[in-house]
Parts: C-alpha cells; structure tokens; sequence
C-alpha cells in the first residue's frame, strides 16, 4: 500500500474538481478517486449552462473540461478507481478501491446526486428537451413559457418561486402531493 495521502477526494465532478484545485494549490500530497472523471460528471450531460460565472452559454460537458485541466495544471492527481468501502485506522482512513487500497489523512465525499424521477411515460425521452430538474439550472430556457412543477411539498414550491419571475404567469401551474408541508413563508409569493 502506498505512503498517506493527505487528503483524498472521491468523485471527480463539479465539486471534486474545485476541491483538487484548491487542495493542489494549497500544497496538499492528494488524488481523485473517480473512475470516470471529467466525462462521469452530469454536468457533462447537459448542452448548455448558462449560469456560470465567465461562460454565458457553453456546453456542460466543455465546461467540465475547462474544470479538470484547470485542476491539472496545479498538479491534481487523478486514480480510474470506485471507492467501495471505508476503514477508519489510527492515522485516518483506509479506502478500498476497485483495485486496491489507498491510505489517507482525510477524505472529502462529493459522488454526486441523482433526480428522483416520477416514473412517468415521456420522462426519459423529453429531459433536457422540456422535462427539468433544476429550475435555477433551467428556468431561462422557458422564459414567459407556460410551466408546470410537479413536487411534494417546500422543494416544488421553491422551484416554482424561482419560475414565477421568468415563465409566463396566469397559466403556468404547480401539481403538490401534498401542499400541508410546504412551509407558509415559501407559499407565500406564490398567492
Ligand atoms: C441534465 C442536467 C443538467 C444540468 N444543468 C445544470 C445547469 O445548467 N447549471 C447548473 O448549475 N447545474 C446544472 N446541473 C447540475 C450539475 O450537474 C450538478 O449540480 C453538479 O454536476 C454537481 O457536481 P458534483 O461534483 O456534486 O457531482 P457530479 O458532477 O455528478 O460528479 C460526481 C462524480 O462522482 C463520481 N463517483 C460516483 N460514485 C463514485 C464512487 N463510488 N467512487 C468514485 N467516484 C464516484 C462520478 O463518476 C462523477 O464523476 C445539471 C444536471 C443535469 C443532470
């Protein structure tokens, strides 16, 4: 098993990436862990980010080149493996990994997230071409569009907050489950 590391990222996005560029600049002996890094990414499934400070409009997956090189440059070391387990060790941690171990002082987690899908007929074919989970993320395309939100409670409310002030008002509407636990002052723009 090699020396300790200093500190070892897991997962090589959006996160993971700002993570090594500050943890290479700051002088840190690190890796990332990731067997798919920059490409893994969902940003990189994304056409156009158009939220990005610097970048009014550039595809997700060469804004996440722009992110790895730059992490590179400062001398970001990156492993092709899964984490798949954890130890904790006298002097910090023990990951296993597809194919080995790696020895480390600490760890920073950032894997990642996945939408909760709602299962129905249409929704894999339409996301990205009207089909949205991210309304900061999105919101702009359908600028004084008619929208739905389809939620359970404060998160749906929030999205559909955020739309009021861009899509078009009077026939966009929201769908909750279950409207009781999306709290009061969220509501409130809405009424
Ligand atoms: C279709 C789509 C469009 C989007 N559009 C926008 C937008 O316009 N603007 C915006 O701000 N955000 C947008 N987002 C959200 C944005 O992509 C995420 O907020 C961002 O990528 C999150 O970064 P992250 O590093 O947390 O996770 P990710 O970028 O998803 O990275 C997670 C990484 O962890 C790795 N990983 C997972 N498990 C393991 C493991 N066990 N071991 C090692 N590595 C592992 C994966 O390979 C991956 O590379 C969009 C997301 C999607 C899906």
């Amino acid at each position: 098993m090699r020396v300790l590391y200093d500190l070892v990222i897991v997962g090589g996005g959006a996160a993971g990436l700002t993570a090594a560029l500050y943890a290479s600049r700051s002088g840190l002996d690190c890796i990332v862990l990731d067997p798919s890094s920059p490409e893994g990414s969902s940003i990189a499934l994304t056409e156009a980010v158009e939220n990005y400070t610097g970048f009014s409009d550039i595809a997700g997956f060469d804004l996440i080149q722009h992110f790895y090189s730059h992490a590179k440059s400062f001398g970001a070391n990156f492993v092709r493996q899964s984490l798949v387990g954890i130890r904790k060790n006298y002097d910090g941690f023990i990951l296993e990994c597809s194919d080995s171990e790696v020895k480390t002082k600490s760890v920073i987690l950032c894997m990642g997230a996945t939408h909760k899908k709602l299962g129905i007929d249409g929704e894999n074919k339409f996301e990205g071409r009207g089909v949205s989970y991210c309304a900061v993320c999105d919101g702009y395309f359908f600028k004084d569009k008619t929208v739905a939100v389809i939620g359970g409670g404060k998160t749906a409310v929030t999205e559909a907050n955020y739309l009021f002030h861009i899509c078009k008002r009077g026939d966009s509407y929201i769908q909750l489950r279950a409207p009781q636990t999306a709290l009061k002052i969220v509501c409130r723009p809405l009424l």
